[in-house]
């Protein structure tokens, strides 16, 4: 089963509540944990796997022989993100604007492009106690996070039980590479208005995917009840609420694990689980709000 723990905006608490669960459901079965949030990945701070494995992510990069080309164009016309264009008999590629579709290589009638593997990330792999732990991360200044989280989310494939996938914040590409194909997804929000916006954002997502999911109101208690209203409206359900915290706050910024330090919020965890089950199932309330 993989659950993806997504948000539509960021600070709401959604890596805490990943890295909670992942440790709580640790105790009883096999959990995997992939850190998607690639650009930032934090889950590390908590988790503290030890990390055996780093490998780079490489895309296709086009290299373009002067000598054969022919000026034609035709690699620029099919490149959809202008990474290469034609002057004349002048080709000059743009290796930061490159997703490696191999298109350009693939329909010249010279054969004058060939490819060669550019770095844009790492991948690491490791062990938090039980926990698989498997996370990437972009490199400084490369603008593409999407091929690096679908390294990351294609190891969901070499693992066993439960897995964890702690998405990016917001609604963008890697957040969609993130959750997409998973079997569940936990919408994690605030009750302020900031967090309303973003969650019906996140829903709009989560639709569009046509994953099931349901709602975390992490931080209860602060703003105002519009969040369980629109949930409410749109039939989606509740799974948990997290009261606000002080203490919460404070484990979370010395890098605490939050079941550990606070035992009573276990039970809250597991009836989240088994609610999760029963919405996969299809016996929950929400389980075809992910339909409309
Ligand atoms: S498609 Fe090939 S031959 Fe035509 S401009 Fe591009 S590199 Fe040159
Ligand atoms: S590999 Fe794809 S994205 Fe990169 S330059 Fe060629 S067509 Fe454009």
């Amino acid at each position: 089963m993989i659950l993806a723990i997504a948000s539509g905006k960021g600070g709401t608490g959604k890596t805490t509540l990943a890295v909670n669960l992942a440790l709580l459901l640790a105790e009883t079965m096999p959990v995997a944990f992939l850190d998607c949030d690639v650009e930032e990945p934090n889950a590390h701070l908590f988790l503290k796997p030890t990390i055996e494995t780093c490998e780079q992510v490489a895309l296709p990069e086009p290299i373009v022989d002067k000598a054969r080309c022919n000026g034609c164009g035709k690699c620029a016309e099919i490149c959809a993100f202008n990474a290469i264009l034609a002057f004349g008999d002048q080709v000059l590629t743009f290796p930061e604007l490159c997703h490696g579709c191999g298109g350009c290589a693939l329909l010249c009638p010279e054969e004058a492009i060939t490819e060669e593997p550019r770095g844009i990330g790492v991948l690491e792999t490791g062990w938090a106690d039980r926990i698989r732990f498997i996370h990437g991360r972009v490199d400084i200044g490369m603008p593409l996070a999407t091929p690096v989280v679908k390294a990351v989310r294609k190891r969901a494939k070499d693992t066993d039980g439960l897995v964890i996938v702690d998405a990016p914040p917001g609604t963008s590409c890697p957040v969609v590479a993130s959750v997409k194909d998973s079997d569940y997804c936990l919408l994690v929000t605030e009750p302020t208005p900031f967090g309303l916006n973003d969650l019906e954002l996140a829903v709009g997502m989560a639709r569009e995917l046509k994953v099931p999911f349901g709602v975390v109101i992490n931080r209860a208690g602060l703003g105002d009840d519009k969040v369980a209203d629109y949930c409410a409206r749109e039939g989606i359900p509740i799974l948990l609420e997290v009261p606000f915290d002080r203490r919460y706050a404070a484990c979370y910024a010395r890098g605490g694990q939050l079941v550990r330090e606070f035992p009573k919020l276990q039970d809250g965890l597991r009836k989240l689980w088994l609610r999760i089950r029963m919405e996969v199932g299809g016996n929950g309330a929400g389980a075809a709000c992910h339909q409309r």
